[in-house]
């Protein structure tokens, strides 16, 4: 805030007025920002979803703290980059030049030490700036505020740059710093709970759907069947003899054959029919709005394909071969109840076993 103006001809009351005045600006605008501060929290702390707390963050930024340029970069898990998550538009575009590699780049100390870096002015800053300086031309002066999570490690940055030589004051770091602080808590918290969501409903082996997802989707599937008497089906595809396949050689390159199977699977099905892992070497599939015959012709080829494509064992050069054989079930014509169609779908699946593998059951 700037200083009251005084001149010689005003007398101490005028004097003693403006700086009350002043004051009371002040308060009034620490008052704003504390609301800013708890309004923010509130929202950040009620979001479920990343996405949702990252447009909550995007509005108060721009619309509530009328801050003209910012961008976001969160720490990529797997190979520690840190990229973007948020931006206003004219930097979304150029997403790509600011993502950098942990260690390196001109924010690296502020990953390191978990403070804010405040640079007034760009142009009179060294040379660290000249590169930044050619991708955005218009920042004049810059704050990065790091992102600490519940243990204290930096996960993200938080960028926010001035134009037209505007600069931040300590006090706005400060305000800013805390600010950052209340999201980096409710990202950190909304992006544990997509994890462990995610990872509740997926096979850890194979990535693709597991066994409790599939119950939940075939009971809602079973739900609403119900009402309209659509038909769908219930797949069951068993590896035969994979257990030699484990005993020649070795468990992980079971795994691996368990892995490929699921990436096979995925690319003959279509998108809205539901591949899960069943069990050991088990998948089972829901095919929504489809009847006996369609999910025997599937059947078949997803057989075929799995047979086609055999197995390449580790210092074989020879494909090998590998077959499953496919248990089936549909609803209405062979259960109205899940428990029943689960058991029918297994039961067809052990008669294609006992009739000799490698076949699709479905009567
Ligand atoms: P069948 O043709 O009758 O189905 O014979 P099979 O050998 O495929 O069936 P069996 O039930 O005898 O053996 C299944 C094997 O699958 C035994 C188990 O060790 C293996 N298995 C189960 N889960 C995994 C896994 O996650 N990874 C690996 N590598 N093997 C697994
Ligand atoms: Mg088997
Ligand atoms: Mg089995």
């Amino acid at each position: 805030m700037n200083e009251p103006a005084t001149s010689p001809l005003m007398g101490i009351d005028d004097t003693l007025f403006l700086s009350t005045r002043q004051e009371s600006e002040n308060l009034q605008d620490r008052l704003l920002k504390l609301y800013h501060l708890y309004s923010a929290s509130k929202a950040c702390c009620m979001a479920m979803k990343v996405s949702a707390l990252l447009a909550n963050i995007v509005a108060l930024l721009k619309k509530t703290l009328e801050i003209e340029e910012f961008y976001l970069l969160l720490q990529n898990e797997e190979n520690g980059s840190f990229e973007m998550w948020a931006a206003d538009e004219q930097l979304m575009e150029i997403a790509d030049e600011l993502t950098f590699r942990a260690g390196t780049g001109l924010f690296a100390s502020v990953i390191k030490n978990g403070k804010p870096l405040l640079v007034q002015n760009i142009d009179k800053d060294d040379i660290r700036f000249i590169l930044y300086k050619k991708k955005l031309p218009d920042v004049s002066s810059l704050l990065s505020l790091p992102l600490l999570g519940a243990t204290g490690q930096v996960f993200g940055l938080l960028n926010i740059h001035k134009k037209n030589g505007r600069c931040f004051d300590h006090k706005d770091e400060l305000f800013l710093f805390s600010l950052a602080q209340n999201m980096a808590l409710a990202l950190e918290r909304t992006r544990l709970l997509e994890k462990a969501q995610q990872e509740a409903m997926h096979d850890e082996l194979t990535g693709i759907y597991n066994r409790r997802f599939l119950f939940d989707y075939a009971h809602k599937e079973l739900c609403k069947n119900l009402r309209s008497n659509a038909a769908f089906s219930l797949m069951l595809l068993d590896i035969d003899h994979f257990k030699q396949i484990n005993d020649n050689y070795g468990h992980l390159y079971g795994d691996q054959v368990l892995r490929d199977m699921a990436t096979t699977l995925k690319f003959k099905i279509r998108q809205s029919d539901v591949l899960a892992r069943y069990g050991g070497e088990e998948f089972a599939v829901l095919l929504p709005n489809t009847a006996a015959n369609a999910a025997f012709n599937l059947g078949e080829k997803l057989r075929l394909e799995v047979e086609k494509k055999g197995i390449t064992p580790p210092g074989k050069t020879q494909l090998e071969k590998m077959t499953v054989t496919v248990g089936l079930s549909s609803f209405p014509a062979d259960s109205n109840s899940l428990d029943q169609l689960f058991s029918v779908a297994d039961q067809r699946l052990y008669k294609g076993k006992s009739a000799g593998r490698n076949r699709t059951v479905a009567i």
